[in-house]
């Protein structure tokens, strides 16, 4: 296994890129640690898999260099990498049984038939193929071809690293669960570098130690869950983490006086006198509904979503949510909001910008 280091890499599919938008992958500095299990997430067109094929060597970058541990494997094929790759729909060999399949890699190396068949028996049972190992592939559900394939990426224990690119897609959903636990168990015991390629939220956090977001081509933040959810480097992470998103207000920012339609908010931090499009972000766990002082709202309309409500309300001319435990009766005389002082992040032209502490600020914004 291997670390895997992106120096100054990018990527455009154009025969002569100048600006920033000819690039579908903008200049990215990073290196996946040794052992570690990152998910690369972001809606369709953000660039995950042209930085997956980088890694994996089906493309070549047009700057910078891919690195195994200190090998530069930048102009190295694919098989030359040493990694596997699971692809969204199931690559099997239909005429071998499931044991063979998952053989297969192990065999092409010419490994110990002992060693070969302690391996497929031990993968076949954690990833729940142990019943099946007989059977030909042929025939099988396209859930359990996505097993084999799932379980033929894990089968070499020298591989630099393991690629997943969406591999859940094809699974039936009552099964994604089962398997990413089954994927992350996979993880803990053999602890290869893994990087999996998910549009999903749920996914991605649930599979990941750390999850590198992408947004338009660029890298906005690379981080645990608790610090996407937390500390959201850009409001396109505050808005696609999280259901719903966070909250966007527009305000004007002076020290830690923030001034939001005609009220005045006192801030925990200092943000000096920022220049730019400034926002403040909340997210709906930490909107606070009353009936007393606060934050003057208009309620649109309420959603039950199991363990909350989600409140939707206008506050400002700006629609925020606003999460309610379930048990709790929502009264027409709410009629305001307080924020928590401590958890409102507040964006320059759609960064994160960190404020200095401003001493100890009494209860919450109102
Ligand atoms: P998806 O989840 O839909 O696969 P993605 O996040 O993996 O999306 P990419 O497939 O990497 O995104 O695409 C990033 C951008 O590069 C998109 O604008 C896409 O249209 C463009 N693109 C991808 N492959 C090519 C190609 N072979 N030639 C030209 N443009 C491409």
């Amino acid at each position: 296994m291997a670390s895997v280091t992106l120096e100054n890499l990018a990527h455009s599919y154009r025969p002569n890129p100048g600006e920033d938008n000819d690039f579908a992958l903008k200049e990215v500095n990073y290196t996946w640690e040794d052992g570690r299990a990152y998910a690369l997430l972001g809606p369709s067109g953000c660039g995950k898999t042209t930085l997956l094929n980088l890694i994996s060597g089906l493309l070549t970058p047009t700057h910078g260099r891919v690195l195994f541990g200190d090998e530069d494997v930048t102009a190295s094929s694919t098989a030359d990498r040493n990694i596997a790759q699971v692809f969204q729909f199931p690559v099997v060999y239909d005429t071998m049984t499931v044991e063979q399949n998952l053989a297969f890699p192990l065999r092409n190396r010419r490994m110990e038939a002992s060693y070969v068949a302690e391996r497929v028996a031990r993968i076949a049972k954690m990833i729940g193929l142990e019943a099946d190992l007989k059977k030909k592939a042929r025939g099988l559900t396209s859930d359990l071809k996505q097993k084999i394939s799932l379980a033929r990426g894990m089968v070499r224990d020298d591989v630099n690293a393991i690629l997943f690119d969406e591999p859940l897609t094809v699974i039936d959903p009552h099964m994604k669960w089962e398997l990413r636990t089954q994927l992350k168990s996979l993880h803990r015991e053999f602890g290869h570098t893994m990087i999996y390629v998910t549009h999903d939220q749920t996914e991605a956090l649930t599979f990941a130690e750390k999850v590198v977001v992408m947004h338009e081509g660029r890298v906005v933040q690379i981080g645990t869950p608790k610090e996407l959810f937390e500390t959201p480097a850009h409001s396109f992470v505050g808005y696609f983490i999280g259901s719903p998103g966070m909250n966007f207000i527009p305000v004007t920012v002076a020290g830690n006086i923030i001034q939001m339609g005609d009220r005045t908010i006192h801030l925990a931090h200092d943000y000096g006198t920022p220049s730019g499009e400034l926002k403040l972000g909340i997210r709906p766990e930490f909107v606070r509904l009353t009936k007393g002082d606060g934050l003057p709202i208009r309620i649109n309309r309420v959603q039950d979503a199991g363990r909350h409500k989600f409140v939707n309300a206008t506050l400002f001319d700006t629609e925020i949510n606003i999460a309610v435990d379930e048990g709790c009766e929502i009264e027409a005389d709410m009629t305001s909001v307080n924020l928590d002082a401590e958890k409102i992040s507040i964006f320059c032209d759609d960064w994160r910008i960190d404020g200095k502490s401003a001493g100890h600020v009494e209860g919450s914004a109102t």
